[in-house]
């Protein structure tokens, strides 16, 4: 039995990546870093990164967003793809940049007393 495959890119294609197997349930972030970085909050899935691929990586870079981990985005069009810790092997990918249907929902809001005063948790 194969497993599941889902692909994901950023907006210009320069950083395209590939995760194979079952994903975590969506997790919003409203930190103020999440929030930053993508000018709303950050809605992410995560794999173990023994089960993800970087397919293109000619413009990813990372910034170390705090002493704990680090981000990474396409340098070209801006895109907000990539959340790791330095500590874990996990890597947290954003929603919005996989292909097509993705079959997840999201599962819990987080740092919600720092978001946003322009909109309302469901
Ligand atoms: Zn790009």
């Amino acid at each position: 039995m194969s497993e599941e495959k889902h692909t994901g890119s950023c907006l210009c294609g320069g950083v395209a990546y590939e995760a194979t197997g079952p994903m975590r349930p969506v997790i919003a972030c409203h930190c103020t870093q999440c929030r930053k970085t993508t000018g709303h909050y950050f809605a992410s899935t995560q794999i173990p990164q023994e089960k993800f691929r970087l397919t293109k990586a000619e413009t990813l870079s990372w910034f170390a967003s705090s002493d704990t981990a680090e981000r990474g985005f396409c340098t070209n069009c801006g895109s907000s793809l990539f959340w790791r810790r330095y500590d874990e092997d996990m890597i947290s990918f954003t929603a919005g940049t996989l292909d097509g249907d993705t079959g997840l929902e999201i599962g819990d809001h987080i740092f919600t007393d720092t978001k946003g005063d322009y909109y309302d948790i469901p």
